[in-house]
């Protein structure tokens, strides 16, 4: 007899599932170690649904992983190119970043465009918004590393600015969070569970478990239904290929494109071209046009890699 529950946490190959009638720790069943050797990805991860099968010995294990409805995916180092998954079943995923020192925008639109290729509804929350004099202003700025993507400074000191992310934390909806060590997740996860559920920096450098306890990700439900994920210090996460998320990422430049003259312009010195202009009015920042170039060349990096592969 199998029973359904979801990952909170992976630790060293063992599971912390949440099942109906309470947490269990789980180790992987042979199917599922079956299924890694052949493909790292389908590795549990937290956020996924599971079968959990219990031994007359007691012990648990988890014997399936059910469908995830999104992954966000991030590249591994070396020659597997097959990926990592960050998190499975992120309803919404928050880009998180403090207004101070000052947003990185460069992770920011990398980080963005993992969440676009996800699946998950990507938003960007500025933390630690009792930090600036005009946090408001910080947001309008960012909107345009952003394009379509809500822009939400919060404070998590003072509770401000979190109904939005209330409302992503409903029954049945699961919250990620994504972003170096230090913005301020572990804060927004206990402002958002009403409890210190999750230790913050300053907790960690006292009780001197900080490096430990900024390895795993975990799931926490919050009162009334929903759940936040955290996904400690992810700093500057490697693309994998397949560029629709990068696309969604750069919306405003893929629509720039659709004016140039040649619908295969490389922006490169064609005539007519809509995105060359557009540079040149200071309509697209230089710093954003590099920023996309970057990233589609290690997608392409990537795309080879993994065609040499197969
Ligand atoms: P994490 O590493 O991303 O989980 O970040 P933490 O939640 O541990 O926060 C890092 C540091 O920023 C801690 O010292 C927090 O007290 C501080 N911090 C978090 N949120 C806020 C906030 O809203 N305002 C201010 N001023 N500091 C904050």
């Amino acid at each position: 007899d199998h029973r359904p529950g979801r990952v909170a946490r992976v630790d060293r190959g063992v599971c912390t599932v949440l099942c109906a009638d309470g947490p269990v720790r789980a180790s992987l069943g042979g199917t599922v170690l079956a299924a890694a050797a052949r493909d790292l990805t389908t590795l549990p991860c937290a956020g996924d649904w599971v079968l959990v099968a219990t031994w007359p010995d007691g012990r648990h294990t988890v014997e399936a992983v059910l469908p995830r409805r999104t992954a966000l995916v991030r590249r591994t180092a070396g020659k597997d190119a097959s990926g990592q998954v960050l998190a499975a079943n992120l309803d919404a995923a928050a880009v998180v970043e403090p207004v101070h020192p000052e947003p990185d925008t460069g992770r920011i639109e990398r980080l963005l465009s993992l969440v676009h290729e996800s699946g998950a509804q990507p938003l960007v929350v500025l933390t630690k918004a009792d930090l600036a004099a005009d946090p408001e202003a910080i947001a309008r700025q960012l909107a345009a590393v952003a394009p379509g993507v809500p822009v939400l400074p919060v404070s998590a000191e003072r509770g401000a600015g979190l109904d939005p992310l209330r409302a992503q934390v409903a029954p049945g909806r699961t919250l990620g969070l994504l972003g170096p060590s230090g913005a301020g997740k572990s804060s927004l996860v206990n402002a958002l569970a009403g409890a210190v559920v999750m230790p913050t920096q300053a907790i960690r450098r006292v009780d001197g478990k900080g490096r430990h306890t900024t390895t795993w990700r975990s799931l926490v439900p919050v009162p009334g239904g929903g759940a936040v994920l955290d996904t400690p210090g992810v700093r500057a996460v490697g693309l994998l290929d397949g560029s629709a998320g990068l696309d969604r990422a750069f919306a405003d430049i893929a629509d720039l494109a659709t004016g140039c003259r040649y619908a295969d312009c490389a922006h490169d010195g064609e005539p007519a071209c809509a995105v060359r202009e557009a540079l040149e009015s200071g309509d697209l920042s230089t710093r954003r046009w590099e920023s996309w170039r970057r990233l589609q060349r290690e997608v392409a990096f990537e795309s080879r890699r993994r065609e040499a592969r197969l």
